[in-house]
């Protein structure tokens, strides 16, 4: 009897999740019934959203049940199918889970364009992170030729995309990452024209001096220091797409200090400023224009990413752990099966 390893929410964090908050299971293989298909993982992503749906909490989506598999998107072989417009063979993407194997129902797949094989490539940069740049930076952000546009988390999976695809506009890119090592990258070997380590004492400072001309377009990926540091340096008329606010989401308390509420109330006002939260489901429609535009840049090598690539499913915790504090280098991936 083939097995299915598969890891659960054994608990909901309070804080930064740990390992105790997963348990690892294996229970033997559904059989898919009436359209309904059984796929192989091969790979399987990692993302920061995950953390939100392991709160019980109303948010955008529903929470991950304590005992049900973690949720993610992945790209996966078909076993064995019971609709017709599946075959055994089949590459998928569709939201699997942290597991080895899922019956799950048809209508929740999509193929895998054949030139892509069995690559991840449809989690990353042709798939939601892609998409999730390429709404926020160009439907919310609106980059100019000669804007300067800041992304944090530079070297990850969103937000290296962004910098390139401003550049791709004519825009100026202006990145931050954690650390000398994903500060080179970005400039070396993604294009940007700067790139800060928030973690510097002299993070503010360095950052006013990247931006001479102020910033016109802020991609937010993380919220806390880096946006307090960004605020003062926005132009009037400066366009905030929200993607995501990393840095909070495992707070547990409000952050120390005075409340910043009135002053980020009075630059709203005064420089009239644009934030605008989004999620990528929002944007459902742009899948035809963002695949078409992407996917030339990406084969004439203009949209560059790395991948930090874990094996197994017993991977998955500690990637996931990691990635919330920076550990990672570039788009988080667990491989499960050979591609
Ligand atoms: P990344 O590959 O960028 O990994 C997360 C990165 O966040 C870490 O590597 C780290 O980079 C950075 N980070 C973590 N904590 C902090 C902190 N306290 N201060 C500054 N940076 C921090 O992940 P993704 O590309 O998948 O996601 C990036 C953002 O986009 C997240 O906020 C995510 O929630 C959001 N997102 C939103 C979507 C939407 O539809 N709205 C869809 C997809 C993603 P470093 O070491 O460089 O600081």
């Amino acid at each position: 009897m083939t097995m299915n390893r598969r890891i659960v929410l054994a608990s909901r964090p309070s804080g930064d999740p740990v390992a105790a908050n997963f348990r690892t299971e294996e229970v033997p293989v559904g059989e898919p019934g009436p359209g309904q298909v059984l796929v192989r993982t091969i790979w399987l992503s990692i993302a920061p959203y995950m953390r939100w749906r392991m709160n019980d909490a109303k948010s955008y989506a529903p929470p991950v049940a304590l005992n049900d598999v973690m949720v993610g998107a992945t790209v996966g072989e078909v076993v064995s199918s019971r609709d017709p417009n599946f075959s055994e063979g089949d590459i998928v993407i569709g939201m699997n889970g942290w597991q080895e194997y899922a019956v799950c129902e048809a209508a929740t797949l999509r193929k895998q364009d054949a030139e892509w094989g069995k690559s991840a490539i449809m989690l990353g940069v042709l798939g939601g992170n892609g998409m999730t740049a390429y709404a926020g930076l160009y439907k919310i952000g609106k980059p100019r030729a000669g804007e300067t546009v800041v992304v944090a988390a530079a070297s990850g999976g969103v937000g290296s995309l962004v910098g390139q695809m401003a550049k791709l506009k004519g825009a100026r890119a202006v990145g931050v990452a954690g650390g000398p090592e994903k500060c080179r990258f970005v400039v070396e070997e993604l294009g940007f024209d700067a790139c800060i380590d928030h973690r510097a004492a002299d993070f503010a400072e360095q950052l006013a001096l990247a931006c001479p001309d102020g910033i016109d377009v802020y991609f937010e990926n993380v919220g806390g220091e880096v946006w307090n540091a960004v605020l003062p340096l926005l132009n009037d008329f400066a366009r905030i797409p929200v993607c995501g606010v990393i840095s909070q989401y495992s707070a547990t308390e409000a952050p120390p200090g005075p409340d910043r509420t009135p002053e980020l109330m009075r630059a709203v006002l005064s420089k009239r400023l644009e934030i605008r939260g989004f999620v990528l489901t929002d944007f459902a429609d742009i899948g035809p224009e963002f695949y078409a535009e992407a996917s030339v840049w990406h084969r004439q090598g203009k949209l560059r990413y790395k991948e930090d690539i874990h094996r197994g499913i017993d991977s998955a915790p500690d990637a996931f752990i990691g990635m919330l504090k920076g550990k990672n280098f570039g788009k988080v991936l667990i491989q499960l099966a050979s591609d």
